[in-house]
C-alpha cells in the first residue's frame, strides 16, 4: 500500500471534517450532514460519508476524499495538506524522493521563518532588552504564564536581529523577502526587520501554525500604533481569525462565539476565564471570516469598543453576520469600557452573566 492510500485509511474523514465543521449522524447511517463550509447556506446540503470517506456538497459541489477537503479548507497544495494530516496524526512520512514543487517549497520555507521569529520574539520578551514590553503586559494585567500562551515576544530596536537569525539559518534572499518578516532597504543593499521595538502578537492558521504578526508599538512616536504582516504565501488576512485555533473547541461547547476588536481584548477574556473568544485580525470582518465561526457555532455575540469607531465597526460586522446568517447578539458594556477593562473591572461573573 502507498503512503497517501496508507495514510487515507488511517484517519476518519468523519473525524477530520468535524473538527472544521458541526456534523450530525443522519438518522444512524454512515451519513453526516452539516452547513457546507465552502458556501453560505442555512439549511445542511454538505454530507460526510463514513463508509466511503468522501465528502460532497450538493449546494455547492463542492467534494472529495480527506485530502481533498484539508487542501481546500486550509488553501494547502496536495502534499502540503498530506504532510498536516501525517502530523497531526502521529503517522511517520516516508522520505520524499520528488522534490515538491517551487510554491510549495517556499510556503514551507516561510512558515518555518516565523516559527524561528516566534521563538526569538519570545526570547527576546524574557530578556533584558524586553524591559519594556514586559512593563506594557504588566500594566495591562497580562501574566507570564497568559504571554507564554499567546506566544507573546519582542522584537528589538535595531532591525537586524531577526535578519541576521534568518540568514544564519540559511535563507536566501528571495524566501526573505517573501516573508514579509524583512523589508528590502530602499538603495537595494540588503534587509531590515519589518518590526522593530514592538511587543509581538503571533496569529495562527486555524491549524495552530503561526502564519504572520502583529507588532504593537511601544513607544508613542512609532506609528502605526499596530502593524502587521502584509500578505504573504501563507497568509490571507480577510481569511484568517485571531485566536479561532485555540478557542475552536469552546466555541463549539458554547454554541456561540464572542467576537471582539483586539489582540488585547481577546487574551484579556481569555485569561479571565472567557474562552470561546475571537477577532478579526486588524481588518474588517469579511464573509469568509463569519463563515469560519459559524463552520463552529451558528450564534456570535459582538463586543466591539464602546468608541465611534468601535460603533461602525459592529455595525458592518452585523450586517455581515446576516448576510451570512448567522444568529447575532451584540453586547453592550455600560461605563464605556472595552471588554478587556470591563472584565477587569466588573469581574468576570457579571461578563459570563451578560453571556448567556
Ligand atoms: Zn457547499
Amino acid at each position: 500500500m502507498d503512503f497517501i492510500e496508507h495514510l487515507k485509511s488511517s484517519v476518519d474523514i468523519v473525524k477530520v471534517v468535524g473538527e472544521y465543521v458541526r456534523l450530525k449522524r443522519a438518522g444512524g447511517g454512515p451519513r453526516w450532514v452539516g452547513l457546507c463550509p465552502f458556501h453560505t447556506e442555512k439549511t445542511p446540503s454538505f454530507s460526510v460519508h463514513q463508509t466511503h470517506q468522501f465528502y460532497k456538497c450538493f449546494g455547492c459541489n463542492a467534494g472529495g476524499d480527506v485530502i481533498r477537503f484539508i487542501m481546500e479548507i486550509e488553501r494547502l497544495s496536495f502534499m502540503e495538506a498530506v504532510k498536516l494530516l501525517a502530523e497531526r496524526h502521529g503517522i511517520p512520512m516516508p522520505e520524499r524522493r520528488e522534490p515538491a514543487d517551487a510554491e510549495s517549497r517556499l510556503r514551507a520555507a516561510i512558515l518555518e521563518m516565523h516559527e524561528i521569529a516566534g521563538r526569538l520574539f519570545r526570547e527576546a520578551l524574557a530578556a533584558p532588552e524586553g524591559a519594556a514590553a514586559r512593563e506594557y503586559l504588566a500594566r495591562r494585567g497580562v501574566s507570564p504564564t497568559i504571554a507564554a500562551e499567546f506566544g507573546l515576544g519582542y522584537a528589538e530596536r535595531s532591525g537586524q536581529a531577526l535578519l541576521r537569525r534568518l540568514q544564519s539559518e540559511g535563507f536566501n534572499e528571495q524566501q526573505l523577502e517573501a516573508s514579509g518578516l524583512v523589508l528590502r532597504r530602499q538603495d537595494g543593499s540588503g534587509f531590515y526587520d519589518r518590526f522593530r521595538n514592538r511587543l509581538m502578537f503571533p496569529i495562527h492558521s486555524e491549524s495552530g501554525k503561526i502564519i504572520a504578526f502583529a507588532g504593537r508599538a511601544l513607544s508613542a512616536e512609532d506609528e502605526p500604533k499596530y502593524l502587521n504582516s502584509p500578505e504573504t504565501p501563507v497568509y490571507t488576512k480577510s481569511r484568517v481569525v485571531y485566536n479561532l485555533h485555540r478557542a475552536k473547541d469552546e466555541i463549539r461547547k458554547c454554541g456561540y462565539s464572542v467576537l471582539v476588536e483586539g489582540y488585547m481584548d481577546v487574551i484579556g477574556l481569555h485569561a479571565a476565564g472567557i474562552r470561546p473568544v475571537v477577532a478579526s485580525c486588524g481588518t474588517a470582518l469579511t464573509n469568509w471570516q463569519v463563515r469560519s465561526l459559524k463552520r463552529h457555532a451558528g450564534e456570535v455575540i459582538v463586543n466591539f469598543d464602546p468608541d465611534e469607531a468601535g460603533g461602525n465597526a459592529a455595525e458592518r460586522s452585523i450586517q455581515l453576520l446576516l448576510e451570512e446568517s448567522a444568529q447575532v447578539r451584540v453586547l453592550e458594556l455600560e461605563g464605556g469600557l472595552d471588554p478587556d477593562e470591563y472584565v477587569k473591572q466588573s469581574g468576570v461573573e457579571v461578563y459570563r452573566q451578560k453571556l448567556e
